[in-house]
């Protein structure tokens, strides 16, 4: 389609640089096409251009000591892409691999995932190029001051509420969390993801997880399979691995492989939920210190390598583009029948090809992994009223708006034809509630 066409040929060539949000908004324009041609009024209201341009994207710097008293300097972002239906809304990335391209790519998925929530948030994302790997606890601290120490000019509980991502768990929350509330002098819910003993939420360390594993029950539940006996792979061995395995291993599957950076490990027996959670959580150490306290478990150097142990669900936990062609022919190969994505973006446009062309049940991540930005919105309620709910309450909450986001994507494909593609029916349900809201706010 033309005008398409010519929105993405002019957003690739003036975010020169930025393969990775080139991926993601090819990959959501794609889908959009039947929407845009059902909708004239978008196109005269410009509404793509406006979408594809981010309200604001702020860089600075982060210097900091370490503990040999010697100044590093980091580079800190936080794009704010969209708050037509809310305030912006997206975790912080602490990984020597962020860049302001890796950045926009999360906040540009954000706006649709937090929209499929039904929650009022907006899109952003944020984070640093800072690698907490191997830095003392003090280290990891005094980077946390100084980052916030510029980045609380820009958020607020009503403005922008940045939480966790990979590299930013409860330890970060908490010290980003001090400095916010010294600098501002305001105990308000600017950050989500905080600990219960400071306006956390219960249920918010889980929620990625466990939500990924509603979300994939309810779509294989639709094809008259279940987790009940099914063998799992889960790439990652963080946040969203650690509770997707306990979720998955709850409704008796049986989680076969996990892994991190480095390398993979494999149990034939069933990997232990508490051995890994006291691995990571408690001690922070490398996956595969596993198979020091497992004998029948196996360490494998080398993190792809997990694609090739045969399951039946695979669900990739860990980073972008973390799955390509080749591991998801083998998957198929080897009989894996869904695919859910926990992490943003893991598998390659040429992965989602193949699991398309051979009837993998395919869970796209702005669909799947919403739970945690779900109960992060529910996080802020908690936090504006004053009160504190149930780990049971968050819970069930947590299940019904994952069964909704499954059946308002399969909804939102059946509606344009687009069968069971259920990457293009998150795409459009996420798009129709914000391209709404845009034409209603005016030219803004
Ligand atoms: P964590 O930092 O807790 O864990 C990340 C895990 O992924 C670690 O085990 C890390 O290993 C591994 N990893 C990172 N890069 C690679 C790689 N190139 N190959 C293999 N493994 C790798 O992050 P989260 O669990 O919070 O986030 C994981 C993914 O889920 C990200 O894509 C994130 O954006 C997404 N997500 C997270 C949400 C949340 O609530 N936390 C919400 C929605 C999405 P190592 O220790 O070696 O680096």
């Amino acid at each position: 389609m033309k005008y398409i066409d010519a929105v993405l040929e002019k957003t690739i060539k003036i975010n020169p640089g930025e393969p990775e949000f080139h991926q993601a908004v090819r990959e959501v324009l794609k889908s959009l096409e039947p929407v845009i041609q059902n909708h004239p009024e978008y196109e005269r209201a410009g509404l793509l251009e406006r979408l594809l341009e981010p309200e604001r994207q702020v860089i600075f710097r982060v210097p900091w000591l370490d503990d040999q008293n010697r100044v590093q300097i980091n580079r800190g972002f936080r794009v704010q892409f969209s708050s037509a239906i809310g305030p912006y809304k997206g975790g912080l990335r602490f990984h020597p691999t962020v860049n302001l391209g890796i950045i926009k790519f999360l906040a540009f998925e954000q706006i649709f995932k937090n929209s499929l929530t039904g929650l009022p948030i907006g899109g952003g994302k944020g984070g640093s190029d800072f690698n907490p790997r191997d830095k003392s606890d003090a280290e990891i601290m005094r980077f946390c001051q100084s980052f916030m120490t510029e980045l609380y000019r820009h958020i607020g509980a009503d403005t922008d509420v940045p939480a966790g991502d990979i590299g930013v768990g409860a330890r970060e929350i908490g010290y980003l969390y001090g400095q916010y509330k010294r600098i501002r002098n305001a105990y308000e819910g600017a950050l989500t993801g905080k600990g219960l003993s400071y306006g956390g939420s219960l249920a918010r360390k889980e929620a990625t997880g466990y939500g990924l594993i509603y979300f994939v029950d309810e779509m294989i539940k639709s094809k008259g399979k279940s987790f009940e006996n099914s063998t799992v792979s889960i790439s990652g061995s963080g946040n969203v691995a650690i509770y997707a395995l306990e979720k998955a291993r709850q409704l008796g599957a049986k989680v076969v492989a996990m892994s991190d950076s480095n390398g993979y490990i494999y149990d034939p027996e069933g990997i232990d939920f508490e051995t890994v959670r006291k691995l990571k959580e408690t001690d922070r150490e490398r996956i595969s210190e596993y198979v020091r306290v497992h004998a029948k478990a196996e360490y494998h150097p080398g993190s792809t390598g997990i694609w090739s142990i045969p399951c039946h669900i695979a669900l990739p936990c860990a980073t972008q583009n973390e799955l390509n062609r080749e591991a998801a022919e083998t998957l198929v190969k080897n009989g894996c029948f869904a695919v859910g994505e926990g992490a943003n973006m893991p598998s390659t446009p040429e992965a989602v090809e193949v699991f398309m062309q051979h009837g993998v049940l395919f869970a796209p991540g702005k669909a799947a992994n919403a739970g945690g930005v779900a109960v992060s919105a529910l996080e802020m309620s908690q936090n504006s009223i004053r009160a504190s709910w149930s780990f049971e309450e968050v819970d069930s909450k947590l299940q019904d708006i994952m069964k909704n986001i499954y059946l308002n994507a399969s909804e939102a494909a059946r509606q344009y034809g687009l069968g069971d593609n259920l990457a293009a029916g998150a795409n459009i349900a996420g798009f129709k509630k914000v391209a709404d809201a845009m034409l209603a706010q005016g030219v803004v």
